[in-house]
């Protein structure tokens, strides 16, 4: 027997729906890698993906047929979502870092038959042309002449959409059909798809506004830093419509630049991973620049240093300290203050704040132990973190190997973690990070997060050397603030503050640079191939 109420599909277009009826006069602003800025509001964004629909079937785009995006954040990128997913299209965010063979496997694996790519791209699409096997169609979103077709890589947006009217009725169908593929920035393999839903995403944004997640509303300002594809900007572009959140795009991740955007464009709310803040915090302290009216900054992606969320704090602006994943649609937790909030001392704040946050209602988290059997949730025990719910991964998209999560819907998401009591979750490492010392874990994570609070460092990665006795030690690979001459002895004086004596690192090594991965986390395969024969002195 069913119920005695509608059933309404959640379905994607009818978020974009509500903001054009309900606040379509609320902006979206632009700024393009140009320097030029472009004003719209969500009622234009509805209007341009109409025709953006309507374009994609003259072009023989039918129901599930994937189109590609390869491009940074602004309102053309966010017509050619609305508009793909509208005409029941699938679409693919690809990322424009990742190495060109990944680049290859991952269009050619999602079968996209249109690409639509920023003017800053084509030399990168120019190279890719032949590798991809079934992109038919090259749209430009920002071609150099502001028009038309500029490289001889195919239409120019403007031009594909302009001779198209906005008469347009969304493509209906069951809320779990398919409507965006984001593939994973796997370090090791190939990338793998996640296939999200009508549902899922709905269900997701709904959560995502809520005070405890991102604290969105009709008043909120929003610049995602995130870019549009790292696991859908976080959810932002689909959050947005719901409160009709004005939202500001930035295609340049200049840090002066991004300021100046904030300012002018009055941002109360951003998102991104740790390393853009770290660019702009050293913005803010070396110009004295002001981040007023910026309310709320969530941070995630990788773990949120210490000093980071100080340098918020201090300034009055509340710190959402995010943890998720590309299969997690992405967010799995958010800090947000808990009821006994304001009788905490500011550094019992700092502490609560550091940790990866609670489940919003929607997740369910437990950790597991390595055959499986489910572990306290004690502040204390650490164990393989896994996840399940309604935005989170059942199977990869054409993977003949089955599932990714077991029949009960638990998915291991490859991260280490401490619950603790009070339901914040604390990462630890990622299980492949951990360092293994005389058969105890060390937090790879815990090291380099202190170490970034000792003055005169910039960045720091902690890895797991061979070692004799012990099996692995921890090297610890630091990156100077500029001019600063900090000795290895002040920064393991600082670490020892901070972490049990036998977590120490036995070296600490300068060097110049550190590499990341495609969305700015720290490649520790790179580092642990470099350092694999590395040779302790305390190993002699
Ligand atoms: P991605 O799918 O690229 O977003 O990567 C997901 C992975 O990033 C997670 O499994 C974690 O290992 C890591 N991650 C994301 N957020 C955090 C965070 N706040 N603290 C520590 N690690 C994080």
């Amino acid at each position: 027997m069913l119920g005695g109420m509608q059933h309404w599909p959640l379905r994607i277009m009818r978020l974009l729906d509500h903001a054009e009826r309900e606040h379509g006069r609320r902006e979206i602003v632009s700024r393009y890698a140009a320097g030029n800025t472009e004003r719209t509001n969500w009622r234009g964004i509805a209007r341009d993906a109409r025709r953006l629909a309507r374009a994609l079937e003259r072009l023989g785009i039918r129901k599930g047929d994937r189109v590609g995006t390869l491009a940074m954040n602004h309102g053309r990128h966010l017509v050619a979502w609305y508009g793909t997913i509208g005409m029941g299209g699938i679409l693919h965010t690809i990322n424009p870092r990742l190495f060109e063979d990944q680049l290859a496997y991952i269009a050619n694996h999602a079968e996209d038959r249109v690409l639509f790519y920023d003017q800053a791209f084509a030399p990168l699409v120019e190279r890719m042309k032949s590798k991809w096997t079934t992109i038919e169609h090259y749209i430009c979103f920002d071609p150099a002449d502001g028009s038309g077709p500029s490289t001889g890589l195919g239409t120019g947006f403007e031009e594909l959409i302009g001779v198209e009217s906005d008469d347009y009725r969304w493509v209906e169908g069951d809320e779990r059909e398919p409507a965006m593929l984001c593939y994973t920035s796997g370090t090791t393999g190939n990338p793998k798809g996640v296939l999200y839903e009508h549902r899922s995403t709905v269900l997701h944004a709904m959560m995502e506004i809520s005070t405890d997640c991102l604290d969105l509303s009709a008043r909120s300002v929003a610049l995602p830093i995130v870019p549009m594809f790292h696991a859908a900007a976080w959810g932002l572009p689909f959050a947005a419509p719901i409160v009709g959140i004005k939202l500001v795009f930035s295609a340049d991740y200049t840090p002066s630049v991004m300021c100046d955007l904030m300012r002018s464009e009055g941002v109360t709310h951003s998102a991104g991973v740790p390393t853009v803040w770290l660019a702009l915090m050293q913005y803010v302290d070396g110009t004295g620049s002001d981040l007023a009216p910026l309310k709320v900054v969530t941070i995630g992606g990788s773990a949120a240093p210490r000093a980071m969320i100080q340098f918020f704090v201090d300034r009055g602006i509340r710190v959402g300290h995010a943890w998720g994943m590309t299969e997690m649609s992405p967010i799995g937790t958010v800090g947000a203050p808990p009821a006994d909030w304001d009788l905490f001392s500011r550094e019992q704040q700092i502490d609560y704040i550091a940790r990866q946050g609670r489940v919003p209602f929607g997740v369910e988290l437990r950790i597991v132990d390595d055959v499986g059997a489910v572990l306290p949730r004690d502040g204390i025990t650490s164990g393989r973190l896994q996840a399940r719910g309604p935005w989170i991964i059942e199977r990869y998209f054409k993977d003949e190997s089955g599932p990714a999560a077991e029949p009960d819907g638990w998915f291991d998401t490859g991260d280490v973690a401490v619950l603790h009591p009070d339901g914040t979750m604390q990462i630890t490492d990622r299980a492949k990070d951990v360092i293994k010392s005389g058969g105890e874990w060390i937090s790879s994570i815990e090291l380099e997060n202190a170490a970034v609070g000792c003055p005169g460092v910039a960045e720091a990665a902690a890895v797991g050397v061979h070692h004799p006795k012990w099996d692995e030690r921890p090297l610890l690979l630091v990156v100077r603030k500029p001019g600063a001459e900090v000795t290895p002895q002040a920064i393991l004086t600082h670490l020892s503050q901070h972490v049990a004596r036998w977590w120490l690192p036995d070296e600490v090594l300068f060097v110049d640079s550190l590499p990341h991965t495609a969305t700015g986390k720290l490649l520790k395969t790179a580092l642990r191939e470099e350092y694999k024969n590395y040779k302790l002195a305390s190993a002699a």
